[in-house]
């Protein structure tokens, strides 16, 4: 059983409801590089600006904001590991399980927390998308375990989302010299800690990975049958 490496984020394709094994087997045996693969950098930027503003403040303040005062009694911002040494490997399913985590602070219990930031409104995609940031965070967890981040008192997803109400008179407020600026409102959801949901993503992973074969796709896709079809053509 040779060692599979998969990121904590991709790992949690697996919760989600229309889940395809299908494509997730391709993705795994292209080290998910798949192309016409076009997202937009600009959420990365803004997710790095809510982590540089937060941990600025921590940094200067020795806790948190007022508006994510209810995650806890933060008194340091940790600075997380690199990706490339954040990681965990699974005995069980010889799995590398690697996390690129966005923050974590110490409370004054000696505790932590873990965050993601997303750059997103409250909406129903976010919640359709709940299930893989649940196996994501928990997997955060699980690595930070074995690199000191321990007891973690708490997962959180804090989404940071763009204010753009703003009455007709006040647009002063928002014109700089070079420019003009943008107001974040910030959001908080708990994410429940259970272990047991990233041990059976690892399990659901490597199963879908020793197929020889690539599994059925997701019912009612048309894609795959398009594809073929342009295979067709192309012969
Ligand atoms: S069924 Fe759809 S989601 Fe699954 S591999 Fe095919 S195109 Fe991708």
């Amino acid at each position: 059983m040779g060692q599979l490496r998969i990121s904590a984020k991709n790992l949690g394709a697996i919760a989600l409801a229309d889940f395809c094994p299908r494509c997730f087997w391709i993705k795994l045996k292209m080290g998910n590089k798949l192309p016409y693969q076009i997202f937009p950098g600009i959420f990365s930027t803004l997710d790095s600006y809510s982590k540089k503003v937060i941990d600025s403040w921590v940094k200067a303040h020795g806790t948190l904001p007022s508006s994510l005062s209810s995650l806890g009694d933060v008194v340091e911002s940790i600075k997380p590991l690199h990706h490339s040494r954040f990681f965990i490997e699974d005995e069980k399913t010889n799995i590398k399980l690697t996390g690129d985590i966005d923050a974590v602070f110490r409370t004054s219990d000696n505790a932590y927390l873990i965050i993601d930031y997303k750059t997103a409104k409250f909406t129903k995609t976010q919640d359709r998308l709940l299930p893989m940031y649940e196996v994501q965070l928990n997997a955060y967890c699980k690595i930070g375990k074995q690199h000191g981040i321990d007891p973690v008192e708490a997962l959180y997803l804090v989404y940071t989302e763009p204010s753009t109400n703003f009455e007709d008179s006040e647009y002063k407020d928002f014109v700089t010299e070079d420019g003009f600026m943008l107001n974040f409102v910030s959001g908080i959801r708990p994410v429940e800690i259970n272990p047991k949901l990233v041990d059976w993503s690892l399990e659901q992973a490597r199963t879908i990975y020793d197929l020889i074969k690539p599994p059925d796709g997701r019912e009612g896709c048309k894609d795959c049958g398009i594809l073929e079809q342009l295979f067709a053509i192309a012969k």
